[in-house]
């Protein structure tokens, strides 16, 4: 499948709350991770170009869910919950842990995980979490360091060295791009990774 068709045909799949509700599928998925408002709803809209499908989820009751889309042809996008929400009570914040660390150490079909962060505020502990719970999959992880229109030029390309030498020490295999989904910065390098991740079966 060509790249420009990657996203051409998405359609929502289903939903799990539970671990016991993730879908069985011979199917390979991407997943998508970020504390809440680093960009994932703008970044995957971005991906897709289709600003009417609902990558938008704010509220904690909403958020505590896996979201699943299908691609066609074997391949989900998989829109994980938003993690760092303050308002968030605890009983809550411990099931999506359960979920959240269940789901990406023991998934077979993930075959890599893209994880959102602020271009001015990367690789917090939350995210470090999760990049430990999916590291000994030995899976790739990618970052987009989101935002980046807000940042000068110069300022944004210091943080992409700095979180790629973190990156480089911690996580072997992963990699680090910029990304705006309001310049749409980093868009066609992000697609074409993905594109690799789904056909590297
Ligand atoms: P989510 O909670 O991770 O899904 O984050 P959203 O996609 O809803 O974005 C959170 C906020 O950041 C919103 O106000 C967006 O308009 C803003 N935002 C997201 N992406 C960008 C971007 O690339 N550039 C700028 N300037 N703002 C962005």
């Amino acid at each position: 499948m060509s790249r420009t068709h990657l996203f051409d045909d998405v359609t929502f799949f289903a939903s799990a709350v539970h671990e016991r509700d993730l879908p069985a599928s011979s199917g390979v998925e991407v997943a998508f991770a970020g504390r809440s408002n680093a960009g994932k709803s703008s970044a995957l809209n971005a991906l897709v170009r289709r600003h009417r499908l609902a990558f938008v989820s704010k509220t904690p009751g909403r958020t505590q869910q896996i979201n699943f889309f299908s691609l066609g042809a074997g391949r989900f996008l998989v829109d994980l919950p938003g993690y760092g929400y303050a308002k968030v009570p605890g009983a809550m914040k411990q099931s999506w842990q359960e979920l959240l660390s269940g789901y990406l150490q023991t998934r077979d079909q993930l075959r890599g995980l893209v994880v959102l962060m602020d271009a001015r505020h990367p690789l917090t502990p939350l995210d470090r979490q999760l990049l430990d719970w999916f590291a000994p999959t030995g899976r790739p992880a990618h970052v987009l360091l989101t935002k980046a229109d807000k940042l000068p030029k110069q300022e944004a390309a210091r943080q992409l060295r700095g979180v790629g030498e973190r990156l480089a020490a911690d996580y072997h295999g992963s990699s680090v791009q910029l990304f705006s989904a309001t310049t749409r910065q980093g868009v066609d390098d992000a697609e074409a990774l993905l594109a690799k991740w789904f056909d590297a079966v």
